[in-house]
């Protein structure tokens, strides 16, 4: 998803970083465009894109409009043959993926497992599909591996908390378990934040985005940047108390909206019918199936009640419900209806309540942006070209 910018909100930015993102963010500009966008000196400017050009983070392009008669050159970001390896791990199943630069799988496998169990037997693997997915691959270069799952993450050090969904888990076997095996950057997310950034249109929009599936996971992004609160819990939705005496949940409290409103939740009280997984739950509500259609709308109901809140205090553009529960047409439709009663007009209004995917796809895309910016950050090239100088 490319982010358009116009070079001016850039100008004046001249390290070799600063410049990497103004060719990057805009998709590429002539020489000329990058003068005007700088208010560099041609020799500055052109000696900082020779080394840009010679570390193969650039390359010249001819443009296709012709301007004065002659057509210009355009400097672009060099994203070709660069890779990026993906994990999307859900609570049943999980994606594998090598991506371009802009999340789009190139090669993927999806494979069922349980999360739940030791974090060795879920993760090996996994990384094994990681290495076959790459040697597959020719002339590609990875520049970093995503990995997203359905617990709290601690964005800085990309260590996991201890939660009911990954019980014993030690918080760094992810970190450890990739980093041991490649040697490249690497960012470990929850899933609904990934999904959360993988799902804006541009940096301007604030999105809700409101995993549903066997947990419930949520995810802000404002202004491009996912928000995470002072300790890191921002979204953790899950368990707010709904109701003081209201059904068990996994954690031990009751009437926490995951023991209303989960996948886990619906299957639960589904499970006398034979419809056990988020799958059949689906299928089912596509069928037309009365008591599906009944539990999804009680579930909906309460969703969309605590995230009247969530609402209110954000204001935001989208509210998006993903995952396999949260993706059901009925389902966003009875959340979209709760949530629209429950607000104020000038919250509601301009407010898009909308289904997203159903499976990985918007997490991989969030997990390649987060690489891209800790690869690509100005200050992570400014430090790769000095380095390179002074060999
Ligand atoms: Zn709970």
């Amino acid at each position: 998803m490319t982010v358009e910018r116009t070079p001016a909100s850039l100008g004046g930015a001249t390290s070799h970083g600063h410049l990497l993102e103004l060719i990057r963010s805009s998709g590429g500009l002539s020489r000329q465009q990058l003068l005007a966008a700088t208010g560099m000196s041609r020799a500055t400017l052109y000696e900082r894109l020779e080394t840009l050009l010679r570390r193969g983070f650039i390359y010249e392009a001819e443009s296709l409009e012709a301007t004065g008669g002659r057509r210009s050159r355009k400097i672009r970001f060099d994203d070709r043959g660069r890779v990026v390896l993906a994990f999307a791990l859900g609570q049943t199943h999980a994606t594998v993926s090598v991506t371009d630069l802009r999340g789009v799988p190139l090669r993927s496998v999806t494979s069922r497992h349980t999360i739940s169990g030791p974090s060795d037997a879920v993760l090996s693997p996994l990384i094994e599909t990681g290495k076959s997915l790459l040697a597959q691959g020719s002339a590609e270069v990875l520049i970093g591996v995503g990995v997203s799952l359905p617990a709290p993450v601690e964005a800085e050090s990309g260590h996991v908390s201890h939660t009911t969904t990954i019980p014993g888990w030690p918080p760094d076997a992810v970190a450890k378990a990739v980093s041991s095996t490649w040697p490249v950057p690497h960012i470990i997310e929850n899933d609904a934040r990934a999904a959360a950034l993988g799902e804006r249109a541009s940096d301007a929009e604030t999105v809700v985005y409101v995993k549903v599936a066997t947990g419930i996971g949520c995810g802000i992004v404002v202004e491009g940047s996912i928000l995470r609160g002072a300790h890191g819990a921002a979204g953790d939705i899950g368990h707010i108390r709904m109701a003081e005496n209201g059904p068990l949940c996994r954690c031990g409290r009751h009437g926490c909206l995951a023991a209303y409103s989960s996948g886990r939740a619906i299957t639960d009280l589904l499970a006398a019918g034979g419809i056990t997984d988020l799958d059949a739950v689906s299928a089912a509500a596509k069928k037309g199936n009365p008591d599906v259609a009944r539990v999804l709308e009680a579930a909906a109901a309460v969703l969309g009640r605590a995230l009247a809140a969530t609402i209110t205090t954000l204001n935001p553009d989208r509210l998006v419900l993903g995952g396999k529960i949260g993706s059901i047409p009925a389902f966003v439709d009875q959340v979209r209806a709760r949530v629209m009663a429950d607000v104020v007009e000038r919250i509601a209004d301009g407010l898009t309540v909308q289904a997203g995917d159903s499976g990985d796809q918007t997490s991989l895309q969030g997990l390649a942006t987060l690489v891209m910016r800790r690869v690509f950050a100005a200050e992570a090239i400014d430090s790769a070209v000095s380095d390179f100088t002074m060999l």
